[in-house]
């Protein structure tokens, strides 16, 4: 049998690094590499729906070199074309339908002055010396590395910066791209680069290699991505909850070989929690898949960035890795079900932290999932509402709560609505064709599909808790002798509640009205705690 006291100290330390953000962190991250806020009005007049990276890494030098393609739709008149593309890259050339552009590239933005033309793809040539990641993947960049053996391992990670510190692009979280991205990505001929999509072919000689990823999904600029490194590659097959077989696969340095069937393992049992939670998976066509990096993690999408040392622990009959779960759960919600606006960040980070704990309720039972759930809930800091004020930078709205408190309010609508509607209900979220792929999502419409079809105040309960950073309080009043007035006087809505009394729990619903308890023992609102309240 599983000591969940021991391996919930174990995760809870690595959670808290994990989330272990400040805002001193973000104070060393370059002004410019934030993105989201409200969108350059040069870049309101033009969508772009995939990018082709036709790139070489140059390892030595840690440089890359090459082309990134834009496919271009003009919505309105326009002179510049306004790119984003970190200044510690050389532009040499821009070309579009047989014209060569001028541009101006100074402080990370490239103005394209498209003197006349309307060029339906773009492609822009650089070259240079990649930006560092100073600590990964919370202040991304390039993460070159070595393996043990001394060859050449390179990871890169973006979600606070986005594509522009490796590809020219509009770097705004409302532009998904919706025709997807393929990536021609070149490495010395011993290297193998993993990256998303299905690997459509390879070519090269004795001294290079080739790799041709391509995905028809939409994806959002930082997920796109490319590893590097002398890889093995360990081989399965998912056969989906949709019917599908799915290649399942995991990337890792070939001094690890031994450790991939496990690692396989681990991957399909959180695929499978993650169907049974969620859904289909979400990216059928692509694949399924992990590639060690030489950084913790990140969701880039069907190549989840893998790099928690094989630190699997058992629960209940199966084997879980916390990192690898939580990246994979990304691909519901953060990469199937996106944000346009980073002041809804709880979206992904929220649900994916509450299908964590899920694994425990799944695996190991509903007491393992009340302890994990305890144990986050110390961490919430109710400082900052859930949801960061309209057009947010990712600096502003990416805060520990968005995961915490995200996590901690689905929990409350577990038991609000109770067991037989909340799962079919979370299952169906990621299934809604109005906010899912290219079509994004908003704290609003959340609210609009979790409380549409209950009685209960669902959108009242959610709008307090999401866009509120102080709790409801709780007033206990001792009417007579063992005859207590109980009461949420802020609320202006009904919360069923659980109250413990002399009669053990009692099931009630609270408002701002006082409900009158008979106990000879004392009363405790929310003894379980299922709930975030000021008692
Ligand atoms: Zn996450």
């Amino acid at each position: 049998m599983l000591n969940i006291t021991k391996t919930s100290f174990k995760l809870i330390i690595f959670v808290f690094g994990f989330f272990g953000i400040t805002e001193s962190t973000f104070s060393q991250q370059r002004n410019s590499w934030k993105w989201g806020g409200s969108m350059d009005p040069l870049q309101q007049k033009f969508r772009v729906s995939h990018y082709h990276l036709d790139l070489e890494i140059l390892p030595e030098s840690q440089e890359i070199s090459g082309s990134t393609t834009l496919s271009v739709h003009y919505l309105e008149e326009m002179d510049t074309l306004r790119l984003d593309l970190v200044s510690d890259y050389n532009v040499s050339e821009v070309l579009g339908d047989g014209y060569s552009f001028s541009f101006l590239h100074q402080d990370d933005l490239l103005d394209i002055d498209l003197a006349g033309q309307r060029p339906d793809k773009v492609t822009v040539y650089y070259h240079g010396k990649t930006p560092i990641a100073s600590n990964p993947p919370w202040l991304g960049g390039f993460t070159w590395e070595k393996d043990s053996q001394d060859n050449h391992w390179m990871g890169l990670s973006s979600q606070n910066e986005g594509g522009k510190i490796f590809m020219p692009c509009l770097d705004h979280p409302k532009n998904k791209p919706d025709e997807g991205v393929s990536l021609s990505i070149t490495a010395p001929a011993s290297y193998t680069v993993a990256a998303n999509g299905r690997l459509k072919t390879m070519d090269g000689d004795s001294e290079k290699k080739t790799f041709h990823w391509e995905s028809n999904y939409p994806i959002m600029n930082y997920n796109i991505n490319f590893t590097m490194g002398k890889f093995h590659l360990e081989k399965g097959v998912f056969l989906g909850i949709s019917g599908e077989e799915i290649p399942l696969l995991a990337y890792v340095l070939e001094e690890n070989k031994d450790k991939a069937p496990l690692l396989l393992e681990v991957l399909r049992k959180s695929t499978e929690t993650h169907e049974h939670l969620f859904g289909a998976f979400p990216f059928p066509k692509d694949k399924i898949a992990v590639v060690e990096t030489p950084y913790l993690g990140m969701e880039h999408q069907t190549i989840n960035a893998y790099g928690n040392n094989f630190q699997f622990v058992r629960m209940g009959e199966v084997w879980y890795d916390w990192l690898l779960h939580h990246e994979l759960g990304h691909e519901w919600f953060g990469n199937k079900v996106s944000v346009s606006d980073w002041a809804d960040y709880w979206i992904h980070e929220g649900i994916t932290s509450y299908g964590d704990w899920l694994f425990y309720l799944k695996h190991d039972g509903e007491e393992a999932y009340h302890e994990i759930v305890a144990n986050a809930k110390k961490r919430i800091k109710n400082e900052l509402p859930v949801v960061s004020p309209p057009e947010s930078h990712s600096d502003i709205a990416y805060h520990s709560d968005v995961y915490t408190k995200g996590a901690f309010i689905m929990h409350s609508l577990r038991f609000m609505v109770g067991d037989d509607a909340f799962f079919p209900m979370l299952k169906a979220i990621a299934k809604q064709d109005a906010y899912t792929y290219a079509n994004q999502a908003s704290t609003a419409d959340l609210i609009d599909y979790l409380s549409k079809d209950s009685d209960l105040d669902i959108k009242e309960f959610l709008t307090w808790y999401l866009y509120r950073e102080d709790l409801p309080k709780v007033s206990i009043n001792k009417k007579k002798k063992n005859v207590f007035l109980i009461s949420l006087p802020e609320i202006s809505f009904d919360l069923p509640v659980e109250v413990q009394t002399d009669k053990g729990i009692e099931n009630m619903v609270l408002s701002s009205t006082p409900t009158e308890v008979l106990s000879t023992t004392g009363v405790e609102v929310d003894p379980l705690g299922w709930y975030l309240l000021d008692k």
